[in-house]
């Protein structure tokens, strides 16, 4: 996976616009799994997921501070595209590339069986794991039946904790009251804090 270049040398499409950077966490420790979206501008620069405004918000979700969040023993981060798409013409981030879930996904995920809880991030991820994204809001706002239907690995569906997601926050206040204390509940368990 780390060695991959296929979006750079046989795309679907138009091909990545730099070298390739997989960036992605996988862990034999870790029973918790972020399923995200695609790593950002800074994460391609530092190879590092989330060191970023979302990882804040991300770890402040999660209440953890970053020795946990970046403890694979905790932790497994798998983006639905590993390496950053470029930009588009309003220099928004482009979609995750399209090519990576379904040649890496079932492996990445096979390979990490202890996995209890999934945390699926963002619409693409909606889709993948969920089979459903049409409306985000309807996916989180469903959560308890979500989480309490899945089997392990339990799944828990979360918006993209990007700032460009702050307006939904503040339309949608049940997120903070009702889901971010059986999200925070459920970590403590898990990784035992
Ligand atoms: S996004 Fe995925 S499929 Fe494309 S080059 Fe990166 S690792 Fe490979």
């Amino acid at each position: 996976m780390r060695a991959c270049r296929v979006c750079r040398d046989a795309p679907v499409g138009k091909p990545l616009p730099h070298e390739p950077r997989p960036i992605f966490v996988v862990s034999a420790e870790a029973k918790i799994l972020i399923a995200s979206q695609a790593p950002g501008i800074r994460a391609h620069l530092s190879g590092v997921p989330f060191q970023d405004p979302s990882g804040v918000r991300l770890r402040q979700w999660l209440g953890v501070d970053e020795a946990a969040f970046y403890d694979p023993g905790n932790f497994a981060i798998l983006p639905m595209g590993f390496c950053f798409p470029g930009h588009d013409a309003q220099k928004g981030d482009l979609p995750p590339r399209r090519e990576c879930a379904p040649i890496w996904r079932e492996p990445a995920l096979a390979s990490m069986p202890q996995v209890e809880l999934i945390l699926v991030i963002g619409i693409y991820a909606h889709q993948y794991h969920l089979g459903r994204g049409a409306s985000m809001t309807d996916t989180v706002r469903d959560w308890r039946a979500i989480l309490h239907a899945s089997e392990r690995p339990r799944v828990l569906p979360l918006p993209h904790p990007s700032w460009r997601n702050s307006g939904w926050l503040k339309k949608n206040p049940w997120f903070e009251i009702e889901l971010l204390p059986e999200l925070r509940a459920q970590v403590r368990t898990l990784i035992g804090t």
